[in-house]
């Protein structure tokens, strides 16, 4: 068993663990000959088959053309992007798959450059032009994917002032760059005291280990040192924030958009009451968190529960440990509701058409993924080494791809890919079924609460915690839109009040945390973190209509996976048995949440 042995070079791991590359090119000189086929990199323009002057876009006949050459060159460089990809990522200093790698992005980068004419152009064409495309019988097959790029023409400018947002791009980015490059690069912590008085090193890495661990006095020191040294410089921080929310009101502006949020929802197809939904379900259900963090503070056996003693377990830790096999067991066996079509495709996947790459090896890329394309198996990228936490993850990319599985079995190509709002649903589904299966089986008391503190510490994290983050954004971009200037107090004291809101009375709010906004990453793409709770919200309320046996539930999850791009997120969601445009799924998600509460509550108290 490959798990707690030394860690091999790539050379030396056996075929089995791989995942299988040669599935997509049986040898490197299949890709490389690929490769130069379709990168054309001796010679400009790259693909002179799809220049503008080509085609006249008033003609149908004309725009299939265009399509069907289009879409074929996508897809073969699609291809040898994904082999590139692999490769590279098996061992990142590798001379040659880096090389490769190289070659393929750039050539990826050409054709986008080359080909994005195309939507502006057809966006360009006068209305009647564009309903005899929509009608044509010849452009049937691509009906959904010209609506997609249609539906965008009131948001979409004349082709130099689109030129001259295209040439603001780079400088728009200054804001999202700095604070990367201080909060990677250029700020340093002070190191912290633990219990015993040793100074312990400060990283973004270590406070992630120190604030779960049960050192109490490393973990308040973590805690303080980090927020404090953002602290210190609040008016760049607030500066850098307000200049990515000028660059969301540009666009939203100049796009004829009515607000930033529509500006960031529309081109998605999400539905604005999608994000005052989430918001208004999230604080009705606080009063159940506010119960949870109560239970805590009694069973931690503390007289103040701060706000670093939230990730630290309340349950003594069950070491839960699996072989890769093992883990494929139990995952199979969570996933049997949905069928033995599905089951037999996944082990088969997992087990022998080796779609996942198993282990760490040297120079190996860290964390996890699915990957692919329309002519790959869903590869899996990881790094097992037989926690239950692997486990999670083997079980949450599956559930990504097998919703690639299905999407590309029953699309073609030009509707096979599918948006972020639907992707973390099939992921967290996944993880939801492994959950209800594992519990099922645990034998002991522990096992049981430590599982379900666990599932609750994650949903207060993915729902709880993201959706007051969304709340914060939507406040930050309505100020600015009403030309409220952001200073640091404004945005501390909104900081403060919302988190003395959702995380209420059981929980002395440390004034430290007032800085928390300056840190987060996700604050540099706007309005992308309420997807986090949306996802977990649909996810549950689909995995529970499964499990309790509900008339086609696992029949209609099936028919979501399968549906790629060919309907929109919220219709495809709607399809399975879930409106993200009512209160319902957070609902339904906080009613869950207190379920398990009184679980664990009942589970610990037993004596
Ligand atoms: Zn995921």
């Amino acid at each position: 068993m490959p798990m707690d042995q030394p860690v091999k070079e790539r050379s030396e791991m056996p075929i089995k663990d791989c995942w299988n590359t040669a599935a997509l090119y049986q040898e490197s000189a299949d890709f490389e000959k690929d490769l130069t086929t379709w990168s054309r990199s001796n010679q400009t323009p790259h693909y002179p088959e799809l220049g503008a002057s080509s085609f006249n876009l008033t003609n149908t006949k004309d725009v299939k053309k265009l399509l069907d050459l289009y879409m074929q060159m996508d897809r073969n460089l699609s291809k040898v992007y994904t082999y590139a990809h692999l490769k590279h990522d098996e061992d990142v200093s590798e001379e040659n798959a880096k090389k490769g790698y190289m070659s393929a992005v750039r050539a990826a980068h050409a054709f986008r450059e080359e080909t994005s004419w195309i939507e502006p152009a057809l966006l360009q064409l006068p209305q009647e032009s564009l309903d005899k495309i929509l009608a044509s019988e010849d452009l049937k097959e691509y009906r959904t994917y010209l609506q997609k790029i249609i539906r965008l023409k009131p948001h979409t400018l004349t082709g130099e002032k689109e030129h001259l947002i295209a040439c603001s791009e780079r400088a728009m980015e200054t804001s999202r760059k700095a604070f990367s490059s201080l909060n990677n690069a250029d700020l340093k912590f002070p190191a912290c005291k633990d219990k015993d008085g040793n100074l312990r090193e400060l990283t973004h890495g270590t406070y992630s280990i120190y604030i779960k661990s049960s050192d109490r006095a490393l973990r308040k020191e973590a805690f303080m040192n980090l927020h404090q040294t953002f602290g210190m410089y609040e008016n760049t921080l607030c500066e850098l924030l307000e200049g990515q929310v000028q660059k969301a009101i540009f666009h939203s502006r100049v796009r004829n958009y009515s607000s930033c949020l529509e500006a960031a929802l529309y081109p998605y197809e999400i539905d604005l009451s999608v994000y005052s939904s989430l918001i208004q379900g999230a604080k009705q259900g606080l009063p159940v968190l506010h119960e949870s963090l109560e239970f805590r503070k009694k069973q931690l056996g503390y007289p103040e529960l701060h706000l670093y003693d939230l990730q630290v377990p309340i349950v003594s830790e069950v070491d839960i440990k699996m072989t890769y096999e093992e883990a494929v067991e139990v995952i199979l066996e969570s996933i049997a509701v949905l069928g033995s079509d599905y089951q037999a495709i996944l082990k088969k996947g997992l087990l022998e058409d080796r779609w996942v790459d198993r282990y760490e090896n040297k120079r190996k890329r860290s964390g996890a993924y699915s990957s692919g394309c329309y002519d790959s198996m869903p590869y899996i990228l990881m790094n097992y080494h037989g926690s239950l936490n692997d486990v999670m993850t083997l079980t949450h990319e599956s559930g990504h791809s097998m919703h690639s599985y299905y999407s590309r079995e029953h699309q073609p190509y030009q509707d096979s890919s599918y948006s972020i709002f639907v992707a973390e649903v099939a992921s967290t589904f996944h993880e939801e079924l492994l959950f209800q299966s594992l519990l099922n089986k645990a034998k002991t008391k522990e096992e049981k609460a430590y599982l379900i503190n666990q599932k609750m510490d994650g949903i207060r994290a993915t729902f709880f915690r993201q959706t007051m983050f969304a709340e914060f954004e939507l406040a930050i971009h309505e100020w600015v839109e009403k030309g409220v200037p952001l200073t640091p107090a404004l945005l501390k004291e909104k900081y403060m009040q919302l988190n003395k809101e959702y995380f209420g009375k059981a929980v002395e709010i440390d004034p430290e945390i007032m800085w928390e906004w300056s840190r987060i990453p996700h604050f540099y793409s706007s309005f992308y973190v309420y997807q986090y709770a949306t996802g977990i919200s649909a996810a549950c309320t689909l995995a529970r209509s499964v499990l309790q046996g509900k008339q086609d539930a696992a029949k209609r999850y099936l028919e979501f996976i399968s549906a790629g791009s060919s309907l929109d997120p919220l219709a495809v969601l709607k399809r399975a048995g879930v409106d993200m445009r009512s209160p319902d799924p957070v609902q339904s998600l906080i009613a869950y949440f207190a379920e398990l509460g009184a679980q664990l509550k009942a589970l610990l108290e037993e004596k």
